[in-house]
């Protein structure tokens, strides 16, 4: 199954997408993370990228499609994938549609996380992830059980993004609503959006997915 998680930064795109990548083999591509090791690496992507991402606006539709289409090709994908953080224009969308459609691919499902504008700023000051896993974790609602190791992996290395900033998150709402809430009705018109409550606990919002997928899976959407 071939599904985009969309929403507003802070929405939990990347948890349900490792969850699903977990549960159902479908693999995680965030554009966000490969733009991340881009930059770490230092490539000439990497150093536009860095501009781009600090100042919260978005790289170019092409480049963009073009790094997602290069990875689809690679052999995990044939079992599905979740598209995290792309695409987020309506521009993106329509280079996605024709790139899948060249593949004899289609996405099943387009799943809106919704999230109350308000909340979000909270949440993401607040968050930080495993050097070594990207296990997330959150300083007020999901700090590791244990403080300074990783749940997951034991490993103690944790960062935060240099975009997870007050300022910089404002700015990454605005794009959010100008740029990517358009998609929202894009995908209404082809009868693939779904909804889950965004504000819910993890837990339920995996649940929520998880009924979408199924449905998807007996033919019951
Ligand atoms: P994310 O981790 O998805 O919040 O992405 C972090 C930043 O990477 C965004 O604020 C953008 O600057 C950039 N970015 C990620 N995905 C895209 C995309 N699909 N199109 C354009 N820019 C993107």
């Amino acid at each position: 199954m071939n599904v985009v998680l969309l929403g507003p930064p802070g929405a939990g795109k990347g948890t349900q997408a490792r969850r699903l990548e977990d549960g159902h083999g479908m693999v995680q591509l965030s554009t966000g993370d490969m733009l991340r090791a881009a930059v770490a690496s230092g490539s000439a992507i990497g150093r536009q990228a860095k501009d781009v991402m600090e100042a919260g606006q978005l790289m170019p539709d092409a480049l963009m499609v073009e790094m997602i289409g290069a990875r689809i090709e690679e052999p995990d994908c044939v079992h599905g994938f979740t598209l995290d953080g792309f695409p987020r224009t309506v521009g993106q969308a329509e280079g996605l549609d024709r790139m899948l459609e060249q593949r004899g691919k289609k996405l099943d499902f387009v799943i809106e996380m919704a999230v109350d504008d308000a909340a979000l700023i909270e949440r993401i000051a607040g968050r930080f992830e495993c050097c070594s896993c990207g296990t997330g974790y959150h300083d007020t609602f999901k700090r590791p059980a244990t403080k300074g190791v990783c749940d997951n992996c034991g490993d103690t290395n944790f960062r935060r993004r240099a975009d997870d900033n007050a300022a910089a998150v404002e700015r990454r709402l605005t794009v959010f609503h100008n740029q990517t809430a358009p998609l929202l009705p894009y995908y209404q018109e082809r009868g693939i959006l779904r909804t889950v409550d965004g504000m819910a606990e993890i837990d339920e919002v995996s649940r929520q997915i998880e009924a979408i997928i199924e449905s998807g899976a007996t033919g019951k959407a």
